[in-house]
């Protein structure tokens, strides 16, 4: 292709608006455009990249026996009344009618439709398992779209759906899955972990992340730095086994605490560790008001909070809930003398207490002396803290370690949620009627594009890696008024290109500092330099990623740069 006929509108200037390194060079290299907030064209570069992804997805996916399909993005409200989302979904979910003034969404996901699809066609087992998936075009109408392709409004999903007569075909399927997960995003030369996650709002309970380890990540990683193990810390497990030390128990006493209200405030004050005071919040659990205890030094984690007690919703309690429940404010809430019925739930870490610090219900006053068991009754002792960086590996091998990471991929077990929701039901082999078990598996196309472009970049631009590049070569004529220097670039432009080189060839009548310049931001992999030794046949090569460079013969050309392109990324 070459450079003066094609739609490349490179900037000079970092972009204002742009927040992150990814998004500043696409919208700089002239990859994308913003259209409006959380909404993006793509450029030919960039759409070429898209291309590249969505062929490395393809294949794999391909590879598991998943079918391509192309299902519709306009969907009629009725399915999404039918599992309930249409309520649930919340205002994520982009609403339109139609002239009838018919409610339809512009799909966020596709659970609902592609079970639908196969219910009417699939009635026996022995269709079964159906893995389908598509690439397409997804709505959510994100409360801060940001990060531009990160976290868009309109973006391009890989979601495929897999149906089955067994958790044990599910559960075959889903392990294939999650290693073509690993071959796309370790052939997208991305740095990656998968690990354990929570379910979110489409439900069931065997589910795994994908994270690119970045700075920018919106999610951060729990991980062992000695084994494998790695999970959201929103789904971390603790496994420590808390006791109380063996010193004796020592009186009950209110103190007059007056305004020390936080931890920190308190621990100073009595000069106990924060690990000796027991943290009281209210949570209101699905409707109820329940106690929640952790550790001083501990937090609260709300997922697995409302996990652990099986429930749809946790939030905190607002101060009037709180205030009517146990009579006074936040700073000086405590477990001991709770109105009769009120359900307490504490982590496990607080069983190590002995003699620590809670508060009286009462403003401006603690206890100290604080006893589990004596004191206070705990309904449950559940694991709802979340896990720090120091903490065992639940795996029982090494220590935690925080990274933050951005989500690209995402499995899950559905189970019979939406086939029961749907009636999506098979003939099994005993002639019974069985609601499909299902699997649903998805990749942010567009985000993995982002991903890739904030890893492969530098301070003079992108350095895309060979499976991603919009094109491989970037071939220079650095004097369009030279004849022998249009003459060479000519011949190996069809040279290139007849071995299978895809070729940017800048041919425009611009200075060279300039197309240098564009060159190091578009960042091809390699660039071919047609300048003054061009009337011996002479060309300059240098490599994007690592800088080094070779002055080659036109001759040579095509064996070197095979062998040089086989040993780098
Ligand atoms: P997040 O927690 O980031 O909002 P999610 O859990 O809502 O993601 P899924 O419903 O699992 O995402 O969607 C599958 C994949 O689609 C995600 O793993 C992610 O890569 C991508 N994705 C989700 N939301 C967006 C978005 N707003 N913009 C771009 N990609 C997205
Ligand atoms: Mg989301």
């Amino acid at each position: 292709m070459k450079q003066s006929k094609t739609f490349i509108p490179t900037l000079r200037e970092v972009p204002a608006d742009a927040d992150v390194k990814s998004h500043q060079l696409l919208l700089r290299a002239g990859f994308i455009r913003q259209s409006t907030s959380g909404v993006y064209s793509y450029l030919p570069l960039g759409k070429k990249v898209l291309a590249n992804i969505e062929k490395i997805v393809r294949e794999e996916m391909d590879a598991v026996g998943g079918n391509e399909v192309l299902l519709p993005a306009l969907q009629q409200a009725e399915l999404w009344q039918e599992s309930g989302r249409w309520e649930h979904y919340g205002p994520e979910l982009m609403r339109l009618k139609d002239r009838h003034n018919r409610d339809f969404a512009l799909g966020p996901t596709h659970e609902e439709v592609i079970t639908a699809l196969v219910r009417d066609e699939v009635k026996s087992y022995k269709k079964l398992p159906l893995t389908l998936y598509q690439i397409q075009t997804k709505f959510r109408d994100e409360k801060r779209p940001r990060f531009g392709l990160l976290r868009g409004r309109e973006f391009i999903m890989k979601d495929a759906y897999s149906f089955h007569a067994t958790q044990e075909s599910l559960d075959e399927t889903y392990d294939d899955m999650v290693q073509a997960y690993k071959n796309i995003f370790t052939r997208l030369g991305l740095n990656f972990r998968a690990v354990i996650a929570d379910s979110g709002s489409i439900g069931g309970k065997d589910t795994h992340e994908f994270m690119v380890l970045s700075e920018i990540g919106e999610d951060t990683i729990a991980y062992s730095d000695t084994s494998d193990y790695a999970a959201n810390i929103e789904m971390a497990e603790v496994k420590v086994d808390y006791s109380a030390p063996d010193v004796d128990m020592t009186e009950l006493q209110k103190v007059e605490t007056l305004d020390q209200k936080t931890i920190e405030d308190v621990a100073a004050f009595l000069e106990v560790p924060a690990s000796n005071i027991v943290k009281t919040l209210v949570f209101k659990v699905d409707e109820e008001l329940v106690v929640v205890l952790a550790r001083g030094d501990h937090e609260v984690n709300d997922i697995k909070l409302k996990h652990a007690l099986d429930a749809e919703t946790a939030e905190l309690a607002t101060d009037e809930e709180i205030v009517e429940l146990l009579g006074s404010h936040i700073g000086s809430l405590g477990p001991i003398k709770l109105p009769v019925g009120v359900k307490v739930v504490a982590d496990h870490a607080i069983k190590s207490i002995r003699n620590g610090v809670a508060g009286a219900n009462e403003d401006g006053y603690h206890y100290t002396g604080v006893n589990p068991g004596r004191d206070f009754a705990v309904d449950a002792y559940e694991d709802i803290r979340f896990i720090q960086v120091g903490d065992p590996s639940p795996d029982g091998e090494g220590t935690i370690k925080f990274a933050e990471g951005i989500e690209v991929g995402h499995v899950f077990k559905l189970g019979t949620k939406y086939s029961e929701a749907l009636n999506g039901m098979f003939l099994d082999e005993n002639g019974r009627n069985q609601p499909f078990i299902m699997g649903c598996y998805g990749i942010g196309v567009s985000r993995v594009m982002a991903a890739v472009a904030e890893q492969y970049q530098d301070a003079y631009g992108f350095t895309w890696p060979q499976q991603v590049t919009p094109y491989d070569v970037h071939l220079i004529t650095v004097n369009t008024k030279d004849d022998a220097q249009n003459e060479l670039s000519e011949d190996l432009y069809k040279l290139l290109t007849s071995y299978r080189y895809d070729v940017l060839h800048d041919d425009r009548k611009e200075r060279a500092g300039v197309k240098f310049a564009d060159s190091d931001l578009i960042g091809l992999p390699v660039r071919v330099t047609v300048g003054k030794k061009a009337v011996d046949g002479i060309v300059e090569v240098k490599v994007r990623q690592t800088g080094e460079t070779f002055e080659w013969a036109k001759e040579e050309l095509i064996d070197r740069l095979n062998n040089l392109l086989k040993t780098t990324n």
